[in-house]
């Protein structure tokens, strides 16, 4: 079987699609007609997907990027079980797709987490036993030995799809193992849960600075196309989120932000350095190490909203 490998640098940062409407879920006790999980192409080697809001609120986005020898599964979404979230059916089928149009004797599929809350990791559990796979741990320890880092959070180690190399550095204050990719064919910078248009909860809020400092430095020195988190929380309206556990977001944002608007989330963050609590700006709310009390007013706001039922 021939063996032709895919060119990965000559044209990055590669041209793709952001021309989506993402599914967004159904107003109150409406049934959703979304799929479960959309699919949506950027490139014939980068695909996105959205879990629905029908099956979670969470509505995270999982990326899938393909490389000669291995494919990256990067998020498995908030829901375990398969017959309400067809992950591996899904993945399985795009893979099989791609080796139609691109055959190989053996390729590999590695599924490897943004960071490891349960929101990230919950579809993990559907690839045990397929063949050719590893599952990373969500882990620190097993995320640091997987990709090589000696030097934890600041080192920026590659990782190799077989041609398409990608940058990953460690990005804890969110979640200790998190971690952020630079795709050098896509151009994407993969900022999880770190930076992404809604809240943006610090966790450990010295961490979650020094994590920004160093991804607008990876930014600065390569050609970023998209800063692409996992979850859409914003409106339209500037400030505004969606309450937690929003089921119906019609007025989303657009996914995809851009460089400028990581500098700001820096320049924000460091704004509000040492100034607990809750912090609205136009593209994202920064919650610097929530207390019970901030928490639970979040919680409030979304129970409210459900009851109301104005969604
Ligand atoms: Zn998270």
């Amino acid at each position: 079987m021939t063996d032709s490998r895919i060119d990965f640098i000559t044209q990055a940062p590669a041209v793709g699609s952001m021309d989506v409407r993402w599914i967004h879920g159904a107003p109150g006790r409406q049934r959703s007609s979304d799929p479960p999980i959309q699919v949506h192409h950027y490139d014939q080697h980068t695909t996105i997907l959205r879990e629905s809001k029908s099956v979670s609120y969470e509505a995270p986005f999982l990326y899938l990027m393909f490389g000669n020898d291995r494919a990256l599964l990067l998020d498995t979404g908030a829901t375990a079980d398969a017959a309400r979230f067809p992950l591996r059916a899904t993945v399985d089928q795009l893979v099989a797709e791609w080796l139609a149009r691109h055959p190989r004797d053996s390729y590999e599929l590695v599924v490897a987490h943004t960071h490891g809350h349960n929101d990230h990791v919950a579809g993990d559990a559907q690839f045990a036993g397929r063949a050719a796979t590893r599952v990373v741990s969500r882990e620190l320890d097993a995320v640091q030995q997987f990709f090589g880092f000696t030097d934890w959070p600041a080192q920026i180690v590659t990782f190799d799809l077989g041609g398409r190399v990608l940058e990953v550095t460690g990005s804890p204050g969110h979640h200790r193992a998190a971690i952020t990719i630079y795709d050098r064919w896509t151009g994407f910078l993969l900022t999880g849960d770190t930076v992404l248009p809604g809240r943006l909860y610090a966790f450990d809020f010295p961490q979650f600075l020094a994590s920004l400092d160093r991804m607008v430095a990876l930014a600065e020195t390569s050609v970023v196309t998209h800063v692409l988190g996992c979850h859409v929380e914003m409106t339209r309206q500037p400030g505004r989120d969606y309450p937690l556990g929003a089921t119906y977001q019609p007025d989303e944002r657009a996914l995809e932000m851009t460089v400028t608007q990581l500098r700001d989330v820096r320049a924000a963050a460091h704004s509000v350095a040492g100034k607990q609590g809750v912090h609205r700006f136009d593209d994202f709310v920064i919650y610097n190490e929530p207390s019970k009390r901030d928490q639970f007013k979040l919680i409030a706001r979304g129970v409210l909203d459900k009851i109301r039922g104005s969604r």
